[in-house]
């Protein structure tokens, strides 16, 4: 017999097999010998009550029979026949390594271009850039193998379920090697140190099965006529004859959208957010939300997430990082964008967390008139400017190569320039400056604002004892490459698919990865591929 029931224990409990068995006994009314097995099927945190912090688990149970395989079987991936239809994909992010992998079980072979390196060689580049502050502009935290998300944090949680199927995406990082608390978490995540395997996997899938990852290959041109791409360009000179492209280059291939807007394909500005990142001692963040001294050893080290308006203008937390490190995510020399990550234990010292204000396009404009950019206000790119020149003036104000610009937080909402800043995890190094001199005016003035509002809200976040560092910049796309809603290729150019968060269509892992797989099945029904209910 199976049973499903809802648990609730205390942390130590639900840490312990023993007493999680004696609890299922209990609700189950079943000895203990009776109990075969049980599958977590859901488990998260209410730490709510000042008096006790509790684990609510949803639980599987398996009574005098032997538990049932957790999954019905890994998805299958076949191997292409000489004869199978291709696709060019260009990026192998989420977006574009989901995609060639749904391209593969829809027997369709998969070309991804790719402008940076494979994982192993990338993270020489990256040491660099957090040792030396050296930014390879085709080789840093957004370019190269599993893109912007290897050497992410791996949150792997999002709110666009009506978009695909999460289980599917949380299903194939487990199938090549993401643990399977993943798979329950309430909050799942990876971690930095693991996900560059479970890309390696990925890859070594789409090879195994016919597909090809082509490295330091980077998409220059396209040969179009008659309103379809015939070849594409890579920068090595290379011509690659396209039936149809995905275009899933992410929000920082700067040059793409410049291609695009030069070649007269339509593209729009989008709004985003922009601001700094905060970083408090974990312990702060564990002592505000576990209403404790010390964290009890069997809760992770805890998270926030905050939201407020501000003047009428939307100010909130972005990619909160608990146990976590501010990377360096700048995609050329003379720019400073941060952004975070943490190991899979989140074991660091630190809780950092993006800070950041809606920038809407007119005042955008405001600001680049104010600044003498002569853009007009319909510009495409306009906000990619915007964005550019603040990540520019955050280089300025630092102190050279990717040595950023941070002031603690209460001198940083009172215009004081901090005269020391503590310890903190951000390896480039920080450099005490007048923040106010790299943001725009209302990016500073709201996030002083929220700020203090957050500080009531939970109290001890207002303190010196945290650092704000400039800027948080790359939350999103500052420019949307426009699709049709039914056939989701472009407008103007019939075999083009944009794709992913660099085309405005995703905010994270889990929904780049679940738009690249939508864009394969819509390329394989116009190759008259049906799509089998299994997908
Ligand atoms: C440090 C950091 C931490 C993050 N943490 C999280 C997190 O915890 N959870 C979460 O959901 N999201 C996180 N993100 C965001 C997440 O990584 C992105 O939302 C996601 O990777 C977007 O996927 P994508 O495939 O659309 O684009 P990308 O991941 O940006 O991939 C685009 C790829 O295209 C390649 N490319 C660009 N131009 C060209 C060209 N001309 N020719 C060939 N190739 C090209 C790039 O090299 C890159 O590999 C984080 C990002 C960073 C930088």
């Amino acid at each position: 017999m199976q049973t499903q029931i809802q648990i609730k224990l205390t942390p130590s409990e639900a840490a312990d097999s023993n007493d999680l068995l004696k609890a299922i006994s209990q609700i189950t009314g079943q000895p203990k010998e009776a109990i075969k097995g049980y599958h977590i099927h859901k488990k998260s945190i209410d730490a709510r009550s000042r008096q006790q912090i509790w684990v609510n688990l949803s639980i599987r149970v398996f009574i005098n029979e032997p538990p049932a395989n957790r999954f019905i079987e890994p998805l299958h991936f076949p191997v292409l026949t000489p004869s199978s239809k291709e696709v060019i994909i260009i990026g192998a992010g989420p977006a574009g390594l989901f995609a060639a992998l749904e391209c593969i079980q829809l027997g369709i072979r998969p070309i991804v271009v790719e402008r940076g390196k494979d994982v192993r060689s990338r993270r020489r580049d990256l040491a660099k850039l957090n040792k030396e502050g050296f930014v390879n502009p085709e080789s840093n935290y957004c370019f190269g193998e599993g893109g912007a998300g290897t050497y992410s944090d791996g949150k792997l949680y999002t709110r666009s379920n009506k978009r695909g199927s999460i289980d599917k995406i949380l299903r194939l990082f487990y199938q090549f090697g993401a643990e399977e608390t993943i798979l329950y978490e309430a909050h799942p995540h990876i971690g930095t140190n693991k996900l560059p395997h479970i890309i390696t996997a990925m890859r070594e899938q789409i090879e195994a099965s016919g597909g090809k990852v082509l490295f330091e290959k980077k998409l220059v041109d396209f040969i179009i006529e008659k309103d379809q791409i015939k070849e594409i360009i890579t920068s090595d000179g290379d011509r690659i004859k396209a039936n149809a492209v995905i275009l899933a280059t992410g929000h920082s291939a700067r040059d793409i959208f410049t291609l695009l807007f030069e070649k007269n394909i339509s593209i729009e500005a989008k709004p985003f957010a922009l601001g700094v990142r905060v970083e408090h001692p974990q312990a702060i963040i564990d002592a505000i939300q576990y209403h404790c001294l010390l964290r009890d050893p069997n809760l992770p080290p805890a998270s926030y997430s905050l939201v407020e308006q501000v003047s009428e203008r939307g100010v909130f937390s972005f990619c909160m990082c608990p146990g976590g490190i501010i990377a360096p995510a700048a995609t050329a020399p003379g720019e400073i964008v941060v952004n975070g990550w943490s190991p899979s234990k989140r074991d660091n010292p630190y809780a950092n967390s993006g800070m950041v204000v809606q920038i809407d396009i007119p005042t955008a404009a405001q600001f680049l008139k104010n600044n003498k950019t002569s853009l007009p206000d319909h510009h495409p790119l306009l906000l990619l400017a915007f964005q550019q020149q603040v990540e520019q003036a955050s280089f300025a104000l630092g102190g050279g190569l990717q040595v950023a610009p941070a002031a603690r937080l209460v001198d940083f909402c009172t215009n004081q320039l901090s005269s020391s800043l503590p310890d903190a995890s951000y390896l480039p190094g920080l450099m005490a400056a007048p923040l106010q001199e790299a943001l725009p005016n209302f990016v500073h003035k709201t996030l002083q604002e929220g700020f203090k509002v957050f500080g009531k809200k939970m109290k001890g976040y207002y303190t010196n004892d945290a650092i704000v560092v400039a800027t948080e910049s790359r939350t999103s796309s500052p420019v949307r490459i426009p699709r049709e809603a039914d056939t989701l290729h472009h407008p103007q150019i019939k075999n083009l698919y944009p794709c992913g968060e660099g085309a405005g269509y995703a905010g994270g892992i889990v929904s780049a990865a679940m738009d690249g797989q939508k864009l394969a099945q819509q390329i394989a029904l116009g190759y008259g591929i049906s799509i089998p209910n299994s997908l």
